[in-house]
């Protein structure tokens, strides 16, 4: 017996042999760049959520970037987002020249409190950013009420929602544009990638355009164009990862039930609304006040376990937005930086890793 421990990290990238056969079939074929694999992810991903048009791009953060100014999002308009996010959610407002305006989360489900929204909406508001935070969908039907009520757009950010559903719709089908992220740790995964999702043909138009420098015809520059595209090395893994998505977020909600069946009683674990799919991108916890994180993870990692805090720091408090001074403005989301911890539930994670997990967890 080796004495070095298996380490249940809190990813593990899942490649099989039809990622690498599906590359190397492209590597052979000579031809690199966006091409038919590209277009063929795109068809077979706008199927999977159930809307018309889906524009591959190079990123999350590109997706969301395009997305907003596909939407007419400019100088002067107000974005309403999450400060409980990854940065990017905050940051694609900046890069379409707007502002974001920060509004508070539910404290049971870490996403968008729809009446925060609305006190938050301004003259200049002109679109919402909700994040389906963890796998787990914003309430898209209240939002997108509110919206069409003060007829503002609505940008999902399902960076970490591929294949959640309220009621059998699937995330990134609610709003006028959605974005993914396929980046190495996400549900389904590219190395680095992105997709917009909408139903409506002058997104679906603008966001090509900006996504090739503003071109229709082949050196007929009609706008300020980028190069977000993505490559068909990309594309072809997309493909191959996209045929087993419903695989790997089966595997991701059944170790999720588990774990929380476990730990219930000790620790807050994730609130699934009814008529709701969450498909733990992360499975997070609220420790009880006063529980020292640091010392818990510590621990969990003597065991064999990894674990992660998303976010520490909210967005309107990073360098970047207010920092410090930005203390107290979001008490909701600043008490759940303070108190979330995200546990390994990936798909190679097993159901005796769970158990030994919950036992460090219930000791502690
Ligand atoms: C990962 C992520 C992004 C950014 O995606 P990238 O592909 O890393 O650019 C945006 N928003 C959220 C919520 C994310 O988790």
């Amino acid at each position: 017996m080796s004495d070095e421990k298996k380490m249940v990290n809190m990813v593990k990238t899942q490649i099989g042999e039809e990622e690498i056969n599906a590359v190397v079939e492209v590597l052979r074929s000579g031809m690199l760049a966006q091409g038919p694999k590209v277009a063929e992810f795109e068809k077979a991903f706008a199927e999977y959520i159930g809307v018309k048009h889906a524009i591959a791009v190079s990123s999350g953060t590109t997706a969301l970037h395009i997305a907003l100014m596909a939407c007419g999002i400019h100088e002067g308009d107000e974005v309403i987002t999450t400060p409980f996010s990854f940065i990017a959610s905050a940051n694609c407002a900046l890069y379409a020249g707007a502002l974001p305006v920060f509004a508070d989360i539910n404290p049971q489900t870490y996403n968008l409190d729809v009446t925060k929204i609305a006190d938050a909406i301004t003259g200049k508001t002109r679109a919402i950013v909700p994040v389906h935070l963890y796998g787990l969908p914003a309430n898209m039907e209240d939002i997108v009420w509110l919206a069409n009520r003060h007829g503002i757009a609505v940008i999902e950010d399902a960076a970490q929602a591929h294949g959640a559903e309220i009621n059998g719709r699937k995330a990134g089908s609610f709003g006028d544009a959605a974005c993914f992220s396929l980046y190495a740790t996400k549900n389904m995964m590219t190395g680095e990638g992105g997709m917009i999702t909408t139903n409506r043909d002058d997104v679906a138009d603008a966001a090509r355009m900006l996504r090739q420098h503003g071109m229709r015809v082949r050196y007929q520059h009609e706008m300020l164009g980028y190069n977000f595209r993505m490559t068909d090395i990309a594309g072809a893994i997309g493909l191959a990862q996209l045929a087993k998505l419903g695989e790997f977020n089966r595997r991701r909600i059944e170790n999720a039930a588990h774990l929380s069946l476990l730990l219930k009683d000790w620790y807050v674990v994730p609130f699934i609304p009814d008529g709701y799919r969450h498909v733990f991108h992360q499975y997070t916890i609220r420790l009880p006040e006063g529980m020292d994180r640091e010392a818990l993870r510590a621990r969990l990692k003597e065991a064999g376990f990894g674990s992660e805090v998303y976010y520490p720091i909210p967005i309107h408090m990073q360098a970047t937005f207010l920092g410090e001074h930005g203390k107290g403005l979001f008490p909701v989301s600043e008490e759940a930086a303070l108190r979330v911890l995200s546990l390994p539930i990936h798909p190679a994670v097993e159901k005796e890793d769970l158990d030994r997990m919950a036992e460090v967890l219930l000791s502690f």
